[in-house]
Order: C-alpha cells, then sequence, then structure tokens
C-alpha cells in the first residue's frame, strides 16, 4: 500500500475516533493478505475488531467508574459450598432480563454467604453487557448524602445514586438509621423506583428492616417500592469466610 494512502487513513481514522485502527492498519493489511481476504471479509475484519476494542475499553472505563470493592464473576462462585441456594436462580438474575425490565434484585442471609460477591458478579455482567454501575455500602451512601444535604447539595449528590442503570446498595441493615436517614434512602429507593435496577445485599429479613430504618411506616414505603419488581434470593448457608478456619480448628483439635 503506497505510504501516501496509509498516511490518509490513519488521519481519517483518527477523525473518525477510532485510535485502534490508525494503530494497527498495517497489521490489518498483512493479515488480508496472508488470508487472501476479499473486500467484505476485510471490511468486517476491521469493523468488528474496531468494534470489539471499543467496548473492551467502555467495559474497563465502566468498571473504573463503578466502585466494586473486586470483579469476581460467578465462575468463582462455588454453588456446592450452598447446597440449598438453586444455581438457576442466580443464573436467571445473570440473563440481566431484570436489568433490562429496570426491576431489582436483593440478596439476603448471614454473613460470609456470597451475598457481596454475587451482586458484584452481576454488576460485572451488567457493566459488561454496556450498563453503567454504581456499587455503595448503604452506610456510606447515607453518609454522603447527608454530608451533601448539610452543604445543600443534595441534588447533585442524589444524582450519583439515580444516574447508574444499575445501583448496588452492599450491606442494608448492619447499622440501624435514624428517621432522617432513612428518610434519605427512601428518596433513593423511590426515585430509581421503575427507572433503574438496584441489587442489594442485606443479613436482616424484610420484616426485620422496621428496625433498621427505625420507623416501620417508611420501612414499608422502602419496601413497597423495592419489591414490586424484585427478585429474592435468600442464602442460608455456612460462611465461606470461615470455611478454612474452621477446619484449621478441627485439624488443630483432632491433634490435641
Ligand atoms: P457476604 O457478602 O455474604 O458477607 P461475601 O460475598 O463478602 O459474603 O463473601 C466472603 C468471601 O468469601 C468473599 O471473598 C467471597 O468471594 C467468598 N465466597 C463466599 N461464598 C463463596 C462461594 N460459594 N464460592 C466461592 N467463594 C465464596
Ligand atoms: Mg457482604
Amino acid at each position: 500500500m503506497s505510504e501516501l494512502v496509509s498516511t490518509r487513513i490513519r488521519n481519517t481514522a483518527g477523525k473518525l475516533g477510532l485510535p485502534h485502527l490508525t494503530e494497527t492498519i498495517s497489521e490489518y493489511i498483512r493479515r488480508a493478505d496472508e488470508g487472501k481476504l476479499g473486500y467484505l471479509d476485510f471490511l468486517d475484519l476491521v469493523l468488528s475488531e474496531e468494534l470489539a476494542v471499543r467496548d473492551d475499553r467502555r467495559f474497563r472505563q465502566g468498571l473504573r467508574l463503578s466502585r466494586l470493592p473486586h470483579h469476581k464473576t460467578l465462575d468463582e462462585y462455588d454453588f456446592s459450598f450452598q447446597p440449598d441456594l438453586d444455581p438457576r436462580k442466580v443464573k436467571d438474575l445473570a440473563t440481566l432480563s431484570f436489568v433490562e425490565a429496570k426491576a431489582n434484585a436483593a440478596l439476603l442471609g448471614p454473613p460470609g454467604v456470597g451475598k457481596t460477591h454475587i451482586a458484584v458478579a452481576l454488576a460485572v455482567a451488567a457493566c459488561r453487557a454496556g450498563y453503567s454501575i454504581y456499587f455503595t455500602s448503604l452506610d456510606d451512601m447515607v453518609r454522603h448524602l447527608k454530608a451533601a444535604e448539610a452543604a445543600g447539595r443534595l441534588t447533585s449528590k442524589l444524582g450519583t445514586y439515580l444516574r447508574p442503570s444499575v445501583l448496588v446498595v452492599d450491606e442494608v441493615g448492619y447499622q440501624p438509621l435514624e428517621r432522617a436517614e432513612a428518610n434519605l434512602v427512601f428518596q433513593v429507593i423511590s426515585k430509581r423506583y421503575e427507572k433503574g435496577s438496584i441489587i442489594l445485599t442485606s443479613n436482616k429479613t424484610f420484616s426485620e428492616w422496621g428496625q433498621v430504618f427505625g420507623d416501620e411506616v417508611l420501612a414499608t414505603a422502602i419496601l413497597d417500592r423495592l419489591l414490586h419488581h424484585c427478585e429474592v434470593i435468600c442464602i442460608n448457608g455456612p460462611s465461606y469466610r470461615l470455611k478454612n478456619r474452621l477446619k484449621a480448628i478441627e485439624r488443630e483439635t483432632e491433634v490435641a
């Protein structure tokens, strides 16, 4: 290919916002020559690779903005450790039809059963599918909203929790809230209702939410919006965190 044409292609690709193509044009030409690609196959190759690069860039950028604590996937979740949990229920969620429907998902159970792991795995899958994600613990969200309210910036801070397609609210119920705090949570839940998904995790059953939110009426109003369209998964089993610890302790006591 003449130097003139390849320079022009690089310039045009740059103007079209196709930086990958500007770097790899010679490589594409070499592969086309080697594989004796026709015009259609060549164009197909260039466009599909450019799209894959763009999707990957968007996915990595989305993960950076999501504030997820890690990027574990469902493949890393050992379902055999939780025999009472039906893997199909989790895998159904991973199809993301609930995200498409702007519905919610709740993962309930005691500490260490993998609630956060599964919530993160669903969020990573949603991010890969092109949805925007934001992860927060309930306590952090309340703390930030309270600070913003005190500074007269509540509306703008609410946007942080209302804009993403999927909001992950982790650890509902670890700390009881005051009424004004619960009110801020209600604002987030009611404004997201039928507009964007929430994935939440909690160590409390819904009947205990009255105590969490310090007010039965407010808790009922929150649950009403949250549960109208919501997949609920209860994981009642042993803590994975204690798995190896308990084995080690058993070994020690056997020896003794
Ligand atoms: P929870 O949020 O329910 O307290 P986490 O999701 O934080 O529990 O899980 C605690 C740790 O154990 C994490 O490192 C998580 O990846 C891991 N874990 C929990 N359950 C499983 C499982 N069934 N298979 C593999 N790892 C698990
Ligand atoms: Mg957790």
